[in-house]
């Protein structure tokens, strides 16, 4: 049987972790370790399989072969609990994925509410708590439509750590941003790497990845090329698709 998560900062195992979509195999193996509190990010070039890996460490994705242990739980046990391996795993997309007929506050709450069965008004002030720390507690009651991307994300955020979760994943958080607010989003994850939580990001801005990342992996044609620390990965590459990627991004 699966033992509980433990709530502190997560640690992530995965090896040989294969994920195809029919005949087109876009995981062929991939083995990777986070230790908690470590920040790795994820590059590489696009089809290369970095939100496939993301998915499968919270199961959006069923992986075909391997294990990822996420807090010591063994996400790949075939008698996981789902919802309960959920509740410790925040995810933040390209795209914000905010509910947009609910205000800032009620998306900071509900799943508080419905998931971990909060009652309302602690709900309500651990999600302003959390806004207050992406900066954003006087839009508590503005909708989605009325934010900036950057507000929306930094919502995104907040509504990911109001489940007090101990692995935040984001795939590619700044992507779909204006070039003016990227920088309020990439602080706020510089403020969270900072206070100790587990993050695995896949990302394309490589000032964010030097300066945070405690490892950076380098994927292309679904496995892992490189890994190491930054300094390494992106300042000394040693394999020649790394070199090439970063040609091209840098
Ligand atoms: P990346 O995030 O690095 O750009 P993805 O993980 O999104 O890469 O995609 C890797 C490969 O898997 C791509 O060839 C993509 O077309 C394919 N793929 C991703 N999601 C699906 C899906 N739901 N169904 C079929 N193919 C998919
Ligand atoms: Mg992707």
């Amino acid at each position: 049987m699966s033992q509980p998560l433990q709530t502190a900062a997560a640690g992530v195992h995965i090896a040989g972790l294969r994920k195809a979509y029919g005949d087109n195999e876009v995981l062929k193996g991939i083995s990777l370790d986070v230790s908690p509190g470590e920040v790795v990010c994820l590059i590489g070039p696009s089809g290369s399989g970095k939100s496939t890996l993301l998915r499968c460490i919270n199961l959006l994705e069923q992986p075909n072969d391997g294990i990822i242990e996420v807090g010591g739980y063994a996400v790949t046990d075939p008698d996981v609990d789902v919802d309960q391996m959920r509740r410790h795993v925040g995810m933040v997309f390209q795209q914000f994925n905010l509910f947009p007929h609910l205000t800032v506050l009620g998306n900071c709450t509900v799943s508080q509410v419905k998931v971990l069965k909060r009652p309302k008004a602690e709900a309500e002030s651990i999600a302003r708590a959390e806004l207050e720390s992406v900066g954003l507690g006087h839009l508590a009651h503005r909708y989605p439509g009325e934010l900036s991307g950057g507000q929306q994300q930094r919502v995104a955020i907040a509504r990911a750590l109001s489940m007090n979760p101990s692995l935040m994943l984001f795939d590619e958080p700044t992507s779909a941003l204006d070039p003016e607010t990227v920088g309020d989003v990439l602080a706020i994850m510089r403020k969270l790497a900072q206070a100790g939580m587990t993050m695995v990001v896949v990302t394309h801005e490589m000032g964010f990845a030097k300066e945070v990342a405690d490892k950076v992996v380098f994927m292309d044609g679904g496995v892992v090329v490189e890994q190491g620390p930054a300094a390494a990965v992106i300042g000394n590459p040693q394999e020649a698709r790394t070199k090439d990627f970063l040609r091209r991004v840098l």
